[in-house]
C-alpha cells in the first residue's frame, strides 16, 4: 500500500459490522444509522469505503485546518514514537516536544498569556478552564466566586462542567443532575438590522451580574463566534462592550476558542480579530489538525497572581503528550508556511459573498461567516437537514446544525474546490436539497 491510498473495502460489510458494533456519538441507541464509511483523505477531499469521493465542507468537525493526508505529520509521529512515544507530565516531569509547543503557543498567543496547560480536546480545556477560575479565586481569597456566566446557543462541551456551561438545553435532557453555578445569557446573535441588539444584551449582562452579586461570580465564558451555535459572529461593538464590563467587575473572561484559534478566522487567535484580552483561551481542534488529539489552554497574567502559590491538583494523564506535541508543532509550522492565516482572510469573505445571493430565496434567513467559518441559516432545522443530506449525495459534506448550514472547509481549500462547493451548496439550499437523489 502506498501512502494515501487504501485496499478496496467491503463497504456493505464495514457498515452492518459498524451497526453491530459500535455506539457513535450524537446516534440513537438501539437504532443506528447506517454509516457513512470515510476510508481516505486528502487535501480538502475525503473518499468513502465505497470509493466514492467527496469535497469535505466542514473538515469532520472543524479540526483540520492544513487539510487531509499530510505525510510530513506522519512522519513525525513516526520519528517522535521511535524516540518517545509518551511520558507523564505530571509534578516535575516533562519532555522537549510538550516545551517546545509551549514556548510556540506563547510566541503566538494575544498579549498577557504566560503559561500553557495541556489537555487532549476541548471538554477537558473547558472543565480545566472552570476549576482554574474558581480555584485562583479561591486561592485568592474569594472562594465565593463560583458562578461562570454563559449563553443561550453556546456550545463547551460535554464534561460536567462543559455541559454545563453549555447553552442547548436538548443535549442535557436526561443527563443530570449538572452541576450548579452556571447562569445563561441571551443568546449573542442579532440580525443585520437591529441596531439596538448589543444595548440590550449588555443591559441584560448588566442586571445579571447585579443580580447575583459580583463577588460571586467567577467569570464569563464564551465562544468568539457561535460554531456548533450556527457559526454566528458577534454584533458589531459586542465584545468591547461585554469585555468592559467584566473588567469593571473584576470578572475573568474565559474565551472558548476551540473552534476559532489557529487560522480558521484568519488570525492565530479570533481574540485578536475582536480586540480581547482573554484571562484563559482555551483550544483544541486546529492545534493539531486533529492528526491526533491535543488541545491547550492559555493562561494569562491575572490568573497567574490570583492562583500564585496554589497546588492545583489537576490533569489529565495524556497532558503535553510528546507524540501529539510534535504533530502540533509541525501543523502549526505548516499553518505558517503555507500562509493559511491569510488564505482564510481571502477565501473565507470570497466564499461569503458567493453565497450571500441565496438570502434572496424566501426559505434562507441569513447567510453569515468571519474567515472560513460560514453559515447558511435555513427556514427550518428539517429543511436544512434534507439540504445537508443532498450535498451529501452529491459530493459535499456540510454539516446541518439546528436550522443552519454550517461550513469550516480545510483552509487549504482551492480555488476551484471553492467553485464547486458554492455550486453544489447553491443548487442544494435552491431545490431544498430535493434533486440530491440523483447520484
Ligand atoms: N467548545 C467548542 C466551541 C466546540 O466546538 C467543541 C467541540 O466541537 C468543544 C468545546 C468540545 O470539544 P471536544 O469535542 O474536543 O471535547
Amino acid at each position: 500500500m502506498t501512502p494515501n491510498t487504501v485496499a478496496p473495502l467491503d463497504a456493505a460489510a464495514l457498515a452492518a459490522s459498524d451497526q453491530a458494533t459500535l455506539i457513535h456519538p450524537h446516534s440513537r441507541i438501539g437504532a443506528p444509522a447506517e454509516p457513512l464509511v470515510i476510508a481516505r483523505g486528502e487535501g480538502a477531499r475525503i473518499w468513502d469505503a465505497t470509493g466514492k469521493r467527496y469535497l469535505d465542507g466542514t473538515c469532520g468537525l472543524w479540526q483540520c485546518a492544513v487539510g487531509h493526508g499530510r505525510a510530513e505529520l506522519a512522519a513525525v509521529a513516526a520519528r517522535q514514537m521511535e524516540t518517545l512515544e509518551f511520558y507523564s507530565s505530571f509534578g516535575d516531569y516533562s519532555n522537549p516536544q510538550a516545551i517546545a509547543l509551549g514556548e510556540r503557543l506563547l510566541e503566538i498567543a494575544p498579549d498577557g498569556i504566560e503559561r500553557i496547560f495541556f489537555t487532549n480536546g476541548g471538554s477537558e480545556g473547558v472543565e480545566t478552564a472552570v476549576k482554574l477560575v474558581r480555584f485562583a479565586h479561591a486561592q485568592a481569597g474569594q472562594p465565593e466566586r463560583t458562578v461562570i456566566l454563559s449563553r443561550t446557543r453556546a456550545y463547551h462541551g460535554v464534561g460536567s462542567a462543559s455541559l454545563a456551561a453549555t447553552g442547548m438545553p436538548a443535549m442535557k435532557e436526561k443527563m443530570g443532575p449538572l452541576p450548579d453555578g452556571f447562569v445563561h445569557l441571551s443568546e449573542p446573535h442579532a440580525r443585520r438590522d437591529d441596531a439596538g441588539a448589543v444595548d440590550r444584551m449588555v443591559a441584560e449582562l448588566e442586571q445579571t451580574i447585579e443580580r447575583i452579586g459580583p463577588e460571586r461570580i467567577a467569570a464569563f465564558i464564551g465562544e468568539p463566534i457561535l460554531g456548533v451555535g450556527g457559526m454566528v459572529p458577534p454584533p458589531d461593538g459586542y465584545w468591547d462592550r461585554v469585555q468592559e464590563v467584566l473588567r469593571r467587575h473584576g470578572i475573568l473572561l474565559i474565551l472558548d476558542e476551540i473552534v476559532t484559534a489557529f487560522g480558521r478566522t484568519g488570525y492565530w487567535f479570533a481574540a485578536e480579530r475582536y480586540g480581547l484580552q482573554a484571562d484563559l483561551i482555551v483550544t483544541a481542534k486546529g492545534l493539531s489538525s486533529g492528526y491526533l488529539p491535543m488541545g491547550a489552554v492559555l493562561i494569562g497574567k491575572r490568573i497567574l497572581e490570583l492562583a500564585d502559590g496554589g497546588l492545583f491538583l489537576h490533569g489529565f494523564t495524556y497532558n503535553g503528550h510528546p507524540t501529539c506535541a510534535a504533530v502540533a508543532l509541525e501543523n502549526l509550522a505548516i499553518i505558517e508556511r503555507e500562509g493559511l492565516l491569510e488564505r482564510a482572510r481571502t477565501v473565507g469573505p470570497d466564499l461569503l459573498a458567493r453565497l450571500r445571493p441565496l438570502e434572496q430565496l424566501e426559505h434562507v434567513v441569513e447567510v453569515r461567516g468571519e474567515g472560513l467559518m460560514l453559515g447558511v441559516e435555513i427556514s427550518d432545522a428539517e429543511t436544512a437537514a434534507a439540504v445537508a443530506a443532498g450535498c451529501r449525495r452529491d459530493g459535499l459534506i456540510v454539516r446541518a446544525s439546528g436550522p443552519s448550514l454550517v461550513l469550516s472547509p480545510p483552509l487549504v481549500i482551492t480555488a476551484e474546490e471553492v467553485d464547486e462547493l458554492v455550486e453544489l451548496l447553491s443548487a442544494n439550499v435552491r431545490t431544498r436539497g430535493a434533486d440530491g437523489k440523483r447520484s
